[in-house]
């Protein structure tokens, strides 16, 4: 009984220097520690790690699936408590007053279509899937991560799919409400914890917002933001019996994307559904009532609005603060080459965290867009595994929103010039960007399967546009056109190209060492970790 006590306290024990490490099954210790009862929890060891759990996470495990990775190669480590969903339901489905969506139904893969990764499908197919649980510190030069819980994670290959996030880059748990509201008040808005104040990132605040919503039936929404976030959130507490007024600092909504005459579009739909927009002007402050609720919010134009409810969407931040110091950074998010691999060869990053070149805009870019986190995270699963197979990641961005019974989506670039087509009171029109005489973006509101694929495929081609009258009469024949007679090889000036250089190759590495070797150099990092006071 003694015997097994001992065994269980410690398997076995290497020298580091003068010192001993004892390796527990679920812990190790020091020589000193172990003399005064101190134990940590033993760190374990993956070949792959995927920090974040969210959309680019799921796709990639589905990929590393397919790919056949073997049982117990791949750890996920999520803040999040459910396994990855597709977040674009959450201001979409999620909200519906009849029928909502809800988990599990929009686990990843279902946004294409593909196979539901309910939280079974990790667990049959052997990876490990740790949820609830923050990534607290990184090293990359070690290899290891520290999560919440105290638990060393050691990676071969990490992805970083950390995404964004409306607050500060702090554990939820540390977030007081107020706290999350950091983005309002780094604009010298106090928001003293207001329950009634939503911001939309996870399930956990798309069911605040719910609640919220549901128990303001009848009165005053008031959404900050004019992007895609407060649109869709405007939309949905329409359609949920909210009297709803959007403020922005711009002229138009969606001003980083729409032209003046496609905006215009929306809003007068918007209009017609009772929503009220004030533009050119922000949030100063909030008024509350006894109840500690939000009841009016205060505007720099020197108006008032009463508010039952405020839903914020003034947009996000990388979480990159794991990284800063470690990795190069660029446009906010950590700079990765075409392989999505950063400046260190061992850690890659995709989904919103990731600034990659954008091939077709020549130019490294960030993107926050549901389509770019799937498709790179399918990309680095074969640059990892097959590097020499895997070409660089060719991009063409891709972006949509559903709204009440609208819906439209967009492609490329919307730089250059703009020619409108089709028919802004009807139910079909879009536009074409042209840079250098390019076609090098697209847009189009309720169109078809087919001609969204037709448009996504032009816009590929960019083909030189010689007449723009002609262009705006053909409309949607011209993508039709173009892509039964693709343009002949674009000039260099137009077609841009990767801007980074490749680290060194790297190659499968497989996890042959057994439980004492992995433990062994768990063991060493955390000793060498702690000799070094880095954590
Ligand atoms: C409400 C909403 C609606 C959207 N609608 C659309 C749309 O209509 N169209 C579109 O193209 N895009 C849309 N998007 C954007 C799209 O969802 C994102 O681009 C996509 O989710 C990015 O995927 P990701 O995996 O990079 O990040 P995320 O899906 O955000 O996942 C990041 C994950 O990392 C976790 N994490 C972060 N830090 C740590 C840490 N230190 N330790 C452990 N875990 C950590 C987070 O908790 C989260 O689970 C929407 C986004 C939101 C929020």
């Amino acid at each position: 009984m003694k015997e097994k006590k001992e065994r269980e306290k410690s398997i076995t024990h290497v020298q580091f220097g003068s010192d001993y490490i004892y390796l527990g099954l679920n812990c190790i210790y020091t020589r000193r520690e172990k003399e005064g009862g101190v134990q940590h929890q033993m760190g374990r060891a993956f070949v792959y790690v995927i920090i974040g759990g969210g959309v680019a996470a799921g796709y990639a495990a589905h990929e590393f699936v397919q790919a056949g990775v073997s049982s117990g190669e791949l750890c996920i480590i999520s803040e999040e408590p459910v396994a990855p969903y597709e977040r674009p339901a959450l201001s979409k489905g999620y909200l519906l007053p009849e029928a909502p969506a809800r988990l599990p139904s929009f686990h990843c893969c279902v946004g294409t279509n593909g196979e539901r990764l309910a939280p079974k499908w990790y667990n049959e197919n052997g990876i490990e899937l740790i949820l609830g649980t923050r990534v607290k510190s990184a090293d990359v030069r070690r290899k290891t991560l520290l999560t919440a819980t105290g638990e060393t994670i050691s990676y071969k290959y990490l992805i970083v799919a950390t995404g964004a996030r409306h607050t500060v880059d702090l554990p939820t748990s540390e977030l007081t409400p107020g706290l999350k509201a950091l983005k309002l008040e780094e604009f010298g808005v106090n928001t003293l914890d207001a329950p009634n104040v939503c911001y939309l990132r996870d399930v956990a605040d798309a069911d605040r917002l719910v609640d919220v919503m549901q128990s303001r039936s009848g009165g005053q929404a008031v959404v900050i933001g004019g992007g895609y976030i407060g649109m869709e959130c405007a939309a949905s507490l329409v359609i949920n019996n909210l009297n709803v007024t959007m403020v922005f600092p711009e002229a138009q909504c969606m001003a980083r994307l729409f032209t003046p005459k496609i905006a215009a579009f929306y809003e007068e739909f918007y209009q017609s559904k009772g929503v009220k927009f004030v533009k050119g002007t922000v949030l100063t402050s909030f008024d509350f009532n006894s109840d500690g609720k939000v009841c009016a919010v205060n505007l720099r134009d020197g108006s008032k609005l009463p508010a039952d409810m405020v839903v914020v969407g003034i947009g996000i931040r990388p979480n990159t603060s794991l990284f800063e110091g470690q990795l190069t950074m660029e446009k906010g998010g950590i700079k990765v080459n075409g392989k999505m691999q950063s400046s260190n060869s061992s850690v890659y990053a995709i989904g919103d965290v990731a600034a990659f070149p954008v091939k077709i805009v020549g130019e490294t870019r960030r993107l926050e867009h549901v389509d770019s986190a799937r498709r790179a995270a399918r990309h680095v699963v074969s640059a990892i595994i097959e590097p020499e197979k895997a070409g660089e990641f060719d991009y063409l961005p891709f972006f949509y929103s559903r709204v009440f019974t609208l819906s439209w989506q967009f492609y490329g670039d919307n730089a250059g010039e703009v020619v409108h087509f089709g028919n802004f009171s009807g139910n079909t029109f879009g536009a074409y960007w042209m840079n250098k005489s390019h076609l090098v973006g697209s847009f189009l509101e309720g169109g078809t399967k087919e001609q969204y694929e037709a448009l996504a495929q032009a816009t590929r081609l960019k083909p030189k546009i010689e007449d723009f009258a002609e262009l705006e009469s053909q409309g949607l024949e011209y993508a039709f056109n173009v892509i039964q007679k693709p343009p002949s090889p674009l000039p260099a000036e137009v077609g841009g190209g990767s801007t980074l250089v490749l680290d060194k190759p790297l190659h499968v590495w497989h996890a042959t060492t057994g439980v004492i070797v992995a433990a062994s150099v768990a063991a060493f990092a955390y000793w060498y970790g702690r000799k070094r006071k880095r954590w």
